[in-house]
């Protein structure tokens, strides 16, 4: 029985198709992944030229047409893309066919930068993604029938019955255990510690700094365990995090790169010496400042065609010892973030409070832009806002789940126009005055 064909026929995506066909293109050559990549390329310009508004209009005034386009290189033509471009011009992103689109979604995202955009997707794209994963799995040497221990992701609040029981029923499918990263009690850390301990767990998929503190945990407490593979994701990982990974699981570390709007850009192969950018489905272009423009070749429905996100990070042309050929990314400087230490000693990521502004609405509701949390003092939080004024009681709701997580901090919720970047150039949705 073929899991990924049955999971295709039920989601409409064709996921097994992509990742036959990037199991024989990992090993194309430089030219013949150009050809590939261009011949990829050239439809989406095609596609914008006719649809898009923001790049018809942009073609006509400049006076370019899709046949200027004679190589990857020609992607120059384009401008630079950021967020705010995106959030300024939004209906002129929105294809004129997107009813013939095939299986769009729109989901939030808002990864590191914590500044709001309603994307949208395709089946095409999600069955890419999905297959350079299923491909970065085999990299792993990871199949069905290991057991996964996945510590990411996950809701805070309004766990719709629905939702969990489908997601508990997924997780059965899939052969895996699951605990959110954002619960740092005691109860839930002795829960995945009896999990490692009984369960013969092969594979752990996790957010590093979770994992890594666990590990200290683990340490501490004399314990190891005999891991296939661990993979990281969301967050940098460290020489300091591999070495206590493989000190506590003794087993191999894979790093992987993507964020909110484009998944699945690069992944580590078994031969460790940086991450393979997925060039079936992204074009990674770097600036001055090693930051990353990526082009997403798959999604026609929101066309992400140099894309600056911010990230910083170093790539290199010289070979991979594996024979695949692909570019590799050597070292992601980007991706830092902060953490909230709470009174009870417990920390909150970043993302719990990206979920928690979703989870409860308020997002939605209040036409939330931006946000970002500041730890002015071991016991006040500052919750800064761009969006439509929160009512008390709304404030409410927010602070009490916050502080039945941290304990009894002062929360206090500041209204404004725009929140500023950091010098970096890169927004930080929590800082952390004390550190
Ligand atoms: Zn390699």
């Amino acid at each position: 029985m073929n899991i990924t064909k049955i999971s295709d026929f039920l989601s409409g995506k064709n996921v097994e198709e992509y990742y036959q066909l990037y199991k024989s293109t990992q090993w194309y050559d430089k030219k013949r992944m150009e050809e590939y990549q261009f011949n990829k390329l050239r439809n989406l310009i095609i596609h914008v030229h006719e649809n898009v508004p923001f790049y018809k209009k942009y073609m006509a005034d400049k006076d370019i047409t899709p046949d200027d386009f004679t190589s990857i290189k020609s992607l120059e033509l384009f401008p630079i893309i950021t967020k705010e471009i995106i959030q300024d011009n939004y209906k002129a992103f929105i294809p004129e066919n997107i009813e013939k689109i095939k299986g769009v979604k729109t989901g939030q995202t808002g990864g590191t930068t914590g500044n709001i955009l309603y994307n949208r997707n395709d089946a095409a794209t999600r069955s890419s993604t999905w297959a350079a994963f299923k491909r970065f799995e085999d990299w792993m040497k990871i199949t069905r029938n290991d057991k996964t221990l996945s510590l990411m992701g996950g809701h805070v609040i309004g766990h719709q019955i629905k939702h969990r029981i489908k997601n508990s029923v997924k997780g059965i499918l899939k052969n895996k255990i699951s605990f959110s990263p954002y619960d740092t009690s005691e109860e839930n850390i002795n829960n995945i510690i009896e999990v490692l301990k009984s369960k013969n767990i092969s594979f752990i998929r996790s957010y590093s700094q979770f994992l890594f503190s666990l590990s200290h945990r683990l340490k501490n407490e004399g314990l190891s365990f005999n891991i296939k593979a661990i993979s990281t994701t969301a967050e940098p990982l460290t020489e300091e995090h591999r070495k206590l990974f493989k000190e506590v699981f003794n087993a191999e570390i894979f790093d992987q790169y993507g964020f909110g709007e484009i998944g699945g850009v690069a992944f580590e192969c078994e031969h460790h010496k940086g991450l393979h950018i997925t060039e079936e489905r992204a074009i990674v272009e770097v600036n001055d400042n090693n930051e990353l423009i990526v082009t997403d070749l798959d999604n026609y429905a929101m066309p992400f065609l140099r894309y600056w996100n911010a990230d910083q990070a170093i790539i290199d042309e010289e070979l991979c010892s594996c024979g695949r050929k692909s570019a590799l990314i050597k070292k992601i400087m980007g991706r830092t973030c902060d953490y909230i230490i709470g009174l009870n000693g417990e920390f909150l990521h970043w993302a719990y409070f990206w979920h928690l502004l979703f989870d409860s609405e308020i997002a939605k509701t209040k036409n939330l832009r931006k946000f970002q949390v500041r730890q002015k003092s071991r016991d006040e939080l500052l919750i800064r806002l761009v969006s439509d004024p929160i009512s008390p009681e709304l404030q409410n709701i927010l602070i009490s789940n916050i502080q039945s997580r941290i304990g009894a901090i002062q929360i206090r919720f500041s209204f404004e126009k725009d929140i500023e970047n950091s010098a970096s150039g890169k927004y930080r949705p929590v800082v952390n005055e004390l550190l």
